[in-house]
């Protein structure tokens, strides 16, 4: 499968040039930047130190989408509405990890997911996607009588809080327990707020330094505490992750799946 990486630049598009190199299957044909940034004209390869692969950066994802067969995306909502309206009209595979999309976002990626395949997932690791299912066995077990409060830290470039994989904790947590996320999560504490509610889910955000991303939920109950953590020490994983989504996904037509569908969790 050809492959075209956008957000080539980026935290993630290194690790994710490196996966694409190193994985069975896949070929870097396209590697895409925003317009007027810097790496424009660099060779994808040299960027991410695999060595040079004769892709150099563009800003043009029509063109690089002509020859690719999917789309790796790790940018930013706006970005990747954009990116999904041109991967539609080629009818083009796409793989996003992008987070922060809004209720009307996420409607709009529904959308184009009647036409292409797309996985989007906030989390593309294996271990994350772990924790997703021991969320939801935990919440049904322990029900309404535990507290659930949910902290995450990420590094002080992080643009979107809280991140998308403990919202979707939250929701998670949330959906198994018959309520409805967005009106329990409670995002902000402060003076006298009152006592903590029966079946709100708190969120907490921690900013900081080169943080990769770490998450914790806490089920708190009387006289006992139950924690699920997951702590990433790398970005690797999540570029492994977008791979093994692009190789799931060879031969679907069209539907909007996640890490869970793709691990066989779901
Ligand atoms: P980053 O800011 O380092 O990289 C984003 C890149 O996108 C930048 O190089 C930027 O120039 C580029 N970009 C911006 N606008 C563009 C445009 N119009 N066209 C092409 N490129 C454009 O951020 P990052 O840390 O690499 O994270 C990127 C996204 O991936 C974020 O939404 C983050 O939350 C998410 N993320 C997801 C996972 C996951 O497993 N799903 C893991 C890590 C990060």
């Amino acid at each position: 499968m050809k492959v075209t990486v956008v957000g080539a630049a980026g935290r993630m598009g290194g690790r994710l040039i490196q996966a694409v190199k190193a994985a069975d299957g896949l070929e870097l044909t396209g590697a895409i930047e925003r317009p007027g940034h810097p790496q424009i004209g660099t060779d994808a390869g040299l960027l991410a130190a695999v060595g040079e692969l004769g892709v150099p950066i563009t800003d043009d994802l029509a063109a690089a989408m002509k020859t690719a067969d999917i789309l790796i995306d790790f940018t930013f909502p706006e970005v990747t509405l954009n990116n999904l309206e041109i991967c539609a009209k080629f009818g083009k595979m796409v793989v996003s990890g992008s987070t922060g999309f809004t209720p009307e976002q996420k409607t709009a990626v529904e959308k184009y997911a009647e036409q292409i395949p797309i996985v989007l997932a906030p989390n593309m690791s294996v271990g994350v996607n772990a924790c997703f299912k021991l969320l939801k066995e935990t919440a049904k077990i322990l029900g309404d009588d535990f507290d659930v409060e949910v902290v995450e830290l990420h590094h002080n470039k992080k643009k979107d809080s809280p991140s998308g994989t403990a919202v979707r904790m939250g929701e998670i947590v949330a959906e198994t327990l018959g309520r409805d996320y967005n009106r329990v999560a409670n995002y902000h504490r402060e003076g006298m707020c009152g006592e903590r509610t029966k079946k709100e889910i708190g969120m907490q955000t921690v900013r900081g330094g080169d943080i990769v991303g770490e998450h914790t939920v806490y089920f708190i109950g009387m006289g006992e505490r139950i924690e699920i953590s997951h702590r990433a020490m790398s970005r690797d994983m999540f570029a492994r992750g977008a791979v093994r989504a692009c190789q799931w996904l060879e031969g679907k037509s069209s539907g909007l799946f996640d890490m869970q569908d793709v691990l066989g969790l779901s």
